[in-house]
This record gives C-alpha cells, sequence and structure tokens, in this order.
C-alpha cells in the first residue's frame, strides 16, 4: 500500500483524495496539509483516518508519508515539489508544474542533482481516451503527417483562485501546449498571442477570450482559443488536419434528446465530469510507476516546455500581438 501525503485540499485536491481513496486499491491518502483549515476539514471529516499537518514540509519529511501530491496554487508548487524531490520521495504535482519557466529548471535541476526521476506532472489529458485515439492515428500514419492543429479552451467560468490574464496561458491553456507536443513529438518554436474584444463576464484583470497561434520546429501550425468565461459549458475541441486524413478528439458520449422542437445534446457544465475518467487512469498509472519505482509519466521537461510556450505567449501579448521565439533550453540528457 502505498501511503501519500497530500499538499492542497482544495477542488482538485479532494478529487483526487476521493479518487485514490475509493478507486485505487494500491494507495491511501493518509495526511494532508493547507493553509486553509476549513479545506482540510473538508478531508479529515470524510476520511477520519487521514492526519492533518499545519505545516506542509512537516508532511513531506514524515514517515508516515511514501510519496506526495501538490495540489496548492501554481505559485507554490515549486516549493513543495523540490521539497519532496529533496526528502527523496515520489511526486505528483498537478499542472502547470510552476508558474515560470525559471521555477521549472529549478525544479529539474533538484532532480538531476538527486539522479532519478521523482516527478510527475498532472497533464491528465494524455490519459483520456479520445486524445489517446487522435495520437494513434497520428502515429498509425493513416492521416499523414499532420499539417494543422485547431484547438479550442472553454470554461463557462473559471474555479479555484482568482482567474488574470496570465493565468489563460499559464495555467488553461497549458493544458493544451503539454497535448499539442505529445501528439505531434514537436517542440514550439514561434508563438503569439491575440486579444480581441474582452467579454463583460470577466473580471476586470482578465482579458478574455485570447487566441494563441504557435509554430512548431517541424513547421505545424497550432491555433489555440481559451475563453474562459463562454457561460454555456466545459467546451474542449481538438483536430488534427493531416496530409490523408483529419482527426478529432470525439465529444463525450452523452444521449442527443429531441424535445420541444429541438435536438439537444449535454455539454458538461465543469471540467470534473468531462475528463472523469482520465483523472482516474492518470491516478493509477502513477501509482503503478511509484510501486515499481521507475516513473513513464508527463515529466518535469514536459512541464517546462508548456511553461516556455505559455512565456513566450505573455511576451507575445505584452508586445501587442507580436510573433515571438519560444525560448526553450537545450533538453538535459537525463531527460531524453
Ligand atoms: P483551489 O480550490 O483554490 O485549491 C487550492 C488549495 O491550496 C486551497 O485550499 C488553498 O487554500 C491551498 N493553498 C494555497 N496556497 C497554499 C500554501 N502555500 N500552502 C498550503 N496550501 C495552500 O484550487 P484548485 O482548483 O484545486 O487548483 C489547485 C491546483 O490544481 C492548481 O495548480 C490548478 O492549476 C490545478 N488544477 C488542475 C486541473 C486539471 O485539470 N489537471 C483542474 C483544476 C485545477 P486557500 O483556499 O485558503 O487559499
Amino acid at each position: 500500500m502505498i501511503k501519500l501525503g497530500l499538499i492542497g485540499a482544495g477542488g482538485i485536491g479532494r478529487m483526487h483524495t476521493d479518487i485514490i481513496m475509493n478507486q485505487i486499491p494500491g494507495a491511501e491518502i493518509v495526511a494532508v496539509s493547507d493553509i486553509s483549515a476549513e479545506n482540510r476539514a473538508k478531508i479529515t471529516d470524510q476520511y477520519p483516518s487521514v492526519k492533518s499537518f499545519d505545516d506542509p514540509h512537516e508532511l513531506i519529511k514524515s514517515s508516515l508519508t511514501d510519496a506526495v501530491i501538490v495540489t496548492t496554487w501554481d505559485r507554490t508548487h515549486e516549493e513543495f515539489v523540490t521539497a519532496s524531490i529533496k526528502a527523496g520521495k515520489h511526486v505528483f504535482c498537478e499542472k502547470p508544474l510552476a508558474d515560470t519557466t525559471k521555477a521549472c529548471v529549478n525544479i529539474m535541476e533538484a532532480e538531476i542533482a538527486a539522479g532519478k526521476r521523482y516527478l510527475t506532472v498532472g497533464f491528465m489529458r494524455r490519459y483520456d481516451s479520445g486524445y489517446v485515439q487522435v495520437k494513434e492515428a497520428i502515429d498509425s500514419g493513416r492521416i499523414g503527417r499532420p499539417l494543422l492543429l485547431h484547438e479550442q479552451h472553454r470554461n463557462a467560468h473559471p474555479t479555484g483562485e482568482k482567474h488574470t490574464t496570465d493565468m489563460s496561458a499559464n495555467g488553461a491553456l497549458v493544458h493544451e501546449f503539454d497535448i499539442t507536443r505529445w501528439l505531434t513529438g514537436d517542440e514550439y518554436e514561434m508563438a503569439q498571442l491575440i486579444c480581441p474584444r474582452s467579454t463583460r463576464n470577466a473580471d476586470e484583470d482578465l482579458i478574455d477570450p485570447q487566441m494563441v497561434i504557435l509554430r512548431t520546429k517541424g513547421g505545424i501550425h497550432v491555433d489555440l482559443e481559451i475563453y474562459m468565461n463562454c457561460i454555456y459549458g466545459y467546451d474542449i475541441h481538438c483536430e488534427v488536419v493531416g496530409e490523408e486524413g483529419c482527426a478529432s478528439l470525439p465529444d463525450p458520449a452523452n444521449a442527443v434528446i429531441r424535445e420541444n422542437g429541438a435536438r439537444l445534446y449535454k455539454i458538461d457544465p465543469v471540467w470534473v465530469n468531462r475528463f472523469a475518467d482520465a483523472y482516474v487512469t492518470e491516478m493509477r498509472d502513477w501509482i503503478k510507476c511509484v510501486e515499481k519505482d521507475s516513473l513513464t509519466g508527463p515529466s518535469a521537461w514536459d512541464g517546462y516546455a508548456a511553461a516556455a510556450a505559455a512565456e513566450a505567449c505573455t511576451r507575445s501579448r505584452l508586445a501587442g500581438g507580436q510573433v515571438v521565439k519560444v525560448e526553450m533550453m537545450d533538453k538535459p540528457e537525463f531527460y531524453r
């Protein structure tokens, strides 16, 4: 039984806890820490065997925990991830790995110094059966070489920490930045972020929607829409246009209802439902890797590459939508 400590008992921390406690036979949450005593209590009330820690670093060091899950706010990830690596414990960190490339580099350096992979990043879309089918269509060669990707990321409303303009790229679009690299096996070269008129439904600190255009080193064109306050639901699309065919992410299998002169198809209101199976598969896979002490999921390098795309987008926005280079260090041998 793998004994896990959770740091961050907010929305996704509690979702991972429920998955682990009810659907993963080989693991259990034994400890929780969060600056919010109220959120911590939501876990310990539901699962009284879980020990509550005031200090996340005590949880990391504790002999109670074999491995750590970090689900706090983005800017706190670096601190808890590096502490876990230094303690010699496997750590699963929610996306984004960190809010800057510098922080991602610090994490990679800690892991390289530790001499083995300890970190897995929560890019759960890689575990979604729809994305897996799209990847199979590319890898099998049946649609030819990918030429274009059209992607759309719409949220009814932002959840968790108050959402700002930077967070659209750093926090939300990192899913697309990662899945596009994973699907194509290519790295980014150029980026452009364009801001059209903003919706009146966004907070004053958020420009929403935003459009991103990326070009990969292999010459693939990627266009991404991010719209955090679309109101009507959580709606994710991805289409890969290849030389001999196209592959599209399937919509969730919801029934089409015909009533009152309309044909209706349910769109999930929030992210939790849309990728529910992927979160379970992701966690199962991570626990198996921890048991074997050999990681295969998204790495610190993947977290860094997504952060580099996000940073380039922010530079482009601040430069009035200019096309900018995606600045990336050479890939360390350790991650090859
Ligand atoms: P949330 O509901 O706000 O939960 C975050 C929790 O962390 C809150 O309880 C917060 O306490 C606590 N916290 C913040 N700073 C802390 C610190 N320094 N030490 C200890 N606890 C701290 O946010 P969320 O939606 O769960 O998101 C958490 C992370 O998961 C984010 O990185 C987010 O990007 C990621 N996420 C990933 C997905 C996905 O699809 N993979 C989906 C959602 C979120 P307070 O509330 O008191 O500040």
